[in-house]
């Protein structure tokens, strides 16, 4: 069974589902104001990793990820390009879903919009001040954050310690600076709803509570996002449903930051921001996912122009693999190697231990490419059958020469033919016209070898 470290706990607990074989998770998703860059591809890779590996695992799913499509930083770009918040929203939540793909990340099962929930939210909201959680300011309605008795759960700090710590506030009205803010009141030029408090738009915290306690009914199984969510928002969505008397999540996961050269935090204020659009032209995408599987997903990583091609050049010894798997597999048996399997899951259910698992596949590829050199075809294809299916449970999809269509593969079957009735102008000619087509011939003792 899966164990994952749990940032409430602190501690690697197993992760006991509510119902049996079926896991409800909440991923905070994006606020699209934007285009997406590596830090966002990092966390949906992540957490891709984590759903695919639970469906292998013979878990179904529910995997929620909401979008955030109002919110301070969509008004500001709508007003500085003169048009709706709408627009600047459809726009990068296009362009999100598109760059995911490319990521191979597969589709949340639900994909809640901030603005189709509003109305719940402000129940939510009127329910906290009715309860006295909440009260209404000049310019809004805040929750009191000390009517949660352990506020600070996640951050792994108590209410005092936060309060000494918090930076003093300009809003005179708030009771405490912890406390934040459930609803805005509309300023304006801002897109605002109707509510008791008068009209505006909810804050970013009520959105997440209300969407996941919706679409996965209370004590759902796993929350997560960024290391950069655990303080204030997921302490925050918390702390609302906590005042209401509702379970929220049982489990915490939280992934590292993205670091770009020399460790140096990757912010837009420093200019190192790389988006992946950018990183898309400079690399395979499935490269990107393997330097993600290559690190721990607590750990930080650094995305430079090394690391990603120390991981395109790892990948390519997988593809080299799946190639020679392809020019024995009609003639074997399908079997595949337990112990490799074996290997894989015992490493990714400790706390989804990607490195080592990743590690013990490669070294799975040097065996099967040594069984392969010694001409013991079945040893190096069980090998490879099982090197392919882990890397496939993880989303890493290899491209060998299984992906060539039929139609050149056959040029290559009638150039061995000719070669073995020794007819070396037709053999030139379909090398000719497979080189026209955009490959590469290779002669191996066991006859042509087509790669891209
Ligand atoms: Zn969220």
């Amino acid at each position: 069974m899966l164990r994952l470290h749990d940032t409430a706990s602190g501690h690697s607990e197993q992760l006991e589902t509510r119902q049996p074989g079926r896991a409800g998770i909440y991923i905070c998703g994006s606020t699209v104001y934007g285009p997406p860059h590596i830090g966002h591809g990092r966390f949906s890779l992540v957490y891709d990793v984590l759903r695919r590996f639970l469906e292998y695992s013979g878990t179904v799913v529910d995997h929620v990820s909401n979008v955030t499509d109002i919110d301070d930083k969509i008004i500001n770009r709508a007003n500085e390009e003169q048009r709706s918040s709408q627009e600047v929203a459809a726009e990068y939540e296009e362009q999100w879903w598109q760059a995911m793909a490319k990521l191979g990340c597969l589709l949340p099962t639900e994909i809640p919009h901030a603005t189709a929930f509003i109305d719940q939210m402000v129940e939510l909201v009127s329910e906290l001040v009715a309860l006295g959680s909440a009260y209404e300011t000049s310019d809004g309605v805040y929750f009191s954050v000390s009517a949660v008795a352990d506020y600070g759960l996640l951050a792994h700090q108590s209410l005092e310690s936060m309060r000494s710590g918090a930076r003093v506030e300009v809003n005179e009205e708030k009771r405490s600076p912890l406390d934040f803010a459930l609803w805005k009141k509309a300023k304006p030029a801002e897109p605002f709803w109707p509510s008791p408090f008068g009209p505006g738009r909810p804050g970013w915290h009520t959105e997440c509570v209300v969407m996941s306690l919706a679409l996965l009914g209370e004590g759902f199984d796993l929350h997560g996002g960024g290391q950069d969510l655990i303080f204030p928002h997921h302490e925050n969505e918390r702390a609302q449903a906590v005042a209401l008397g509702k379970r929220f999540s049982r489990h915490w996961m939280h992934n590292g930051m993205v670091e770009a050269r020399g460790g140096q935090k990757m912010s837009k204020s420093l200019g190192n921001v790389l988006l992946l659009s950018d990183l898309f032209e400079q690399t395979d995408p499935r490269a990107y996912r393997l330097l993600v599987l290559q690190s721990h997903y607590r750990a930080p990583i650094e995305v430079t122009p090394t690391t990603l091609s120390d991981a395109a050049s790892a990948l390519s010894r997988l593809d080299a693999l799946s190639t020679r798997l392809f020019e024995v597999d009609t003639l074997e048996s399908g079997l595949t190697d337990p112990q490799v399997r074996e290997a894989f899951v015992e490493r990714m259910e400790d706390d989804l231990d990607t490195p080592r698992a990743t590690a013990a596949l490669f070294d799975a590829i040097r065996r099967a490419n040594m069984a392969f050199d010694a001409r013991e075809a079945s040893r190096g294809a069980e090998l490879t059958r099982a090197v392919l299916e882990c890397f496939a449970a993880v989303g890493l999809e290899a491209k060998g020469q299984a992906h060539i269509p039929q139609s050149v593969l056959e040029l290559g079957r009638r150039r061995d033919e000719a070669r073995a009735g020794r007819d070396f102008a037709a053999a030139d000619d379909l090398r000719a016209q497979i080189v026209g087509l955009g490959y590469v011939v290779e002669d191996t003792p066991g006859g042509t070898r087509i790669r891209r």
